[in-house]
């Protein structure tokens, strides 16, 4: 320790022993407060107005330079990375208050579903699904009210009983009372969307699907938007989640050929029971199937995008070859081939 760039702070302690300890530490005296690599150290619990640097750096980086031209996918690790800076330096230390909290929340939303444009909209998932761990159907971005809370708890716990430090999941379920509850069942479909190997643009698309928040004709047409419900694959059915992805005789082709490919069988009946029933299989052929079907489903999706716009229905073939493209391409980089 570097005596000379370091300083003895008290609170409640008498002058007389204070000078003792200033003295026999050969350090100097500091005041409360002061600011500790950007962040206020204060004895008292931290204002709103002590948080506006925060909350302006956190806005910075946001909208930073190239933000607006992120995906869905980069966004979500921007936030994501932007909630662990403020992990480690503020919320760790203090509790914060609620209303900057929720503010950085609704930034963070904002930015999510409209990138830098700063509209007020309805979201397509709300904020607290997004908020739940993967298996449970969110995103694992953390809850920042209860992530500020547990942590400032963990700490108290450490100091309390001088034990290993308490995992952080632990203190969440307990501080929100979950224990012995269960929580909520896992999602089956979440290895769809948080498989290692997944193209990130790819799982953010089918996370929208499982879902049911992509703008598929049977929802624009309730919404006013359009005057048909017809899918723009086939023409002759109504275009839901279901029908688009799993019963259109256009994605039901480009799943067989992708299950030839895999030489597995395609799905007889409904693809999430075909999905169960590959549990038996290896590591490695799960998360490869995941690829695939993840793949799939977003390039059905830019199929029937182009053909809204276009009016041209591309072949199956096309769509499974870019999909094995990209999926052996992942392999390769991954490192697994
Ligand atoms: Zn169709």
């Amino acid at each position: 320790m570097n005596k000379g760039k370091s300083n003895i702070y008290s609170n409640g302690v008498d002058e007389g022993t204070m000078h003792l300890l200033v003295k026999a530490s050969g350090m100097k005296r500091g005041t409360i407060h002061f600011r500790y690599l950007g962040v206020n150290i204060s004895p008292k619990r931290l204002s709103v107005d002590d948080c506006t640097c925060l909350l302006e750096k956190i806005t910075d980086r946001i909208k930073g330079v190239g933000a607006w031209r992120l995906s869905y996918a980069g966004r979500v690790v921007l936030i994501k990375s932007v909630y662990s800076t403020l992990h480690n330096y503020w919320a760790r230390i203090f509790i914060l208050p609620k209303t900057v909290l929720q503010q950085i929340a609704r930034m963070c939303r904002r930015f999510l579903w409209y990138g830098t444009d700063n509209r007020e909209s309805p979201a397509l998932v709300s904020w607290e699904n997004i908020c739940k761990p993967k298996r449970k159907g969110g995103l694992g971005i953390k809850h920042l009210i209860w992530w500020n809370v547990a942590a400032i708890v963990k700490y108290a716990w450490w100091v309390f009983t001088k034990g290993p430090r308490t995992k952080i999941g632990l203190i969440i379920y307990l501080v929100r009372g979950q224990v012995g509850r269960g929580g909520s069942p896992d999602i089956a479909w979440h290895p769809w969307t948080s498989t290692r190997l997944i193209i990130p643009r790819h799982g953010f698309i089918v996370w929208l699907t499982a879902h049911k928040r992509l703008l598929t004709q049977d929802r624009l047409l309730r919404m006013g938007i359009t005057q048909t419900n017809v899918c723009f694959l086939c023409g002759c059915n109504a275009e839901t989640v279901e029908h688009l992805f799993f019963q259109c005789p256009f994605s039901s082709r480009c799943l067989e050929l992708a299950a030839t490919w895999l030489k597995i069988a395609p799905p007889d009946k409904g693809v999430m029971e075909w999905w169960v029933k590959q549990r038996a299989r290896s590591l490695l052929l799960k998360q490869v199937i995941a690829v695939v079907l993840a793949s799939l489903i977003y390039h059905v999706w830019m199929s029937r995008n182009k053909c809204r716009i276009e009016g041209i229905v591309p072949h199956p073939q096309q769509v499974v070859k870019r999909c094995k493209e990209e999926t052996l391409l992942r392999i390769k980089c991954s490192g697994l081939e």
